[in-house]
């Protein structure tokens, strides 16, 4: 394996954000992801996993120890009647076309979603009414050396699943879709693809959508409505086409971002009354 010291995490990151990590590889196998592991263990140094830094705001400090990157090449995928089964690394993007293209029906709310299977399984992706939840049928993980396979309660929830804070590391899953028409499938995926690029800052480094949403809310309306559209910490924006997203308008720093992030809670909370959570990852030290 090849373990690279001090690799900047901008580099991996769509926030285009975060300072170097100690050690860093990239897991294209299980045998990588099992030799990473041994040799974090032989140094007694953590392990962050990660997939495709998209929901990812890492310090400017970077991260201690290993940063275990699932690549997009661990990512065989292959399918049996309406069952995707797929490795982790896997783009969700790739993932919802070979789909398309087998015209099975399930996925299409996860194609302009840009992380990995293993991330969106984490997370329990979502967007346009779908879930990861509806269509996971079994995940396969590697936890305190042992591969596991669990087939019902994935504790999935509003972006969150068992998986989430847990050291478990997934490896696979099973995806079960429905009979479809390819041609509608392309055109409901086109379809939020275009919405996507109408409403969301596509053209600048960001994590998506900074908080959850509150309950009974929007979270890009109550930025909105607090006055916080433009407003702005440094590199770090409240983009001015969806508040709901902070970007980098190209030299931002983690620190800018968090405090905009802290910035926009505390005049959210003075507003209306309502907490904010993050949505994103924070990750090293601040
Ligand atoms: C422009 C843009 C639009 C977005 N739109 C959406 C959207 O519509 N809906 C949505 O839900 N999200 C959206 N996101 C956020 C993000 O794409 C998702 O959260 C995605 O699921 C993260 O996957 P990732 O592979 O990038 O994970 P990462 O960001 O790399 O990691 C996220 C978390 O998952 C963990 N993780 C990653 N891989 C594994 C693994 N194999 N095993 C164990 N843990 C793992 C990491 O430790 C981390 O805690 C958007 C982001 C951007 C930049």
């Amino acid at each position: 394996m090849n373990i690279i010291k001090n690799e900047p995490m901008k580099n991996h990151t769509t926030f285009k954000i975060g300072g170097p990590c100690d050690e860093f590889c990239e897991a294209e196998s299980i045998e990588d992801i099992l030799s990473a592991l041994k040799y974090a263990k032989t140094k007694n140094i953590p392990v962050f996993v990660m997939g495709n830094g998209s929901n990812l705001l890492v310090s400017d400090k970077g991260i201690r120890g290993l940063v275990l990157k699932i690549s997009d090449k661990f990512s065989k995928c292959e399918f049996c009647g309406n069952t995707a089964k797929a490795q982790s690394g896997i783009l969700l993007s790739t993932l919802s076309k070979m789909a398309q293209k087998k015209s099975l029906s399930g996925l299409e709310f996860a194609g302009g979603i840009p992380g990995s299977l293993g991330g969106a399984i984490y997370m329990n992706a979502g967007a346009y009414g779908g879930e990861m939840k509806d269509v996971i049928k079994s995940v396969t993980y590697l936890e305190n050396g042992e591969i596991k396979k669990i087939e019902k309660d994935f504790g999935f929830g509003y972006r969150k699943s068992i998986f989430t804070d847990t050291d478990a590391i997934i490896l696979e899953a099973e995806i079960e879709l429905k009979d479809g028409d390819s041609h509608e499938i392309q055109a409901k995926m086109e379809d939020f693809k275009n919405r996507r690029i109408e409403k969301q800052p596509l053209s600048m480094p960001s994590a998506g959508s900074t908080f959850k949403r509150p309950e009974g809310y929007f979270a890009g309306k109550l930025i909105e409505d607090a006055g916080l559209k433009g407003c702005f910490i440094g590199g770090a924006k409240v983009s001015e086409k969806h508040s709901g997203f902070i970007v980098n308008t190209g030299n931002a720093t983690a620190q800018d971002v968090l405090s905009l992030i802290r910035h926009i809670q505390k005049t959210v909370e003075e507003k209306f009354g309502v907490e904010l959570k993050t949505e994103v990852k924070i990750v090293g030290d601040f």
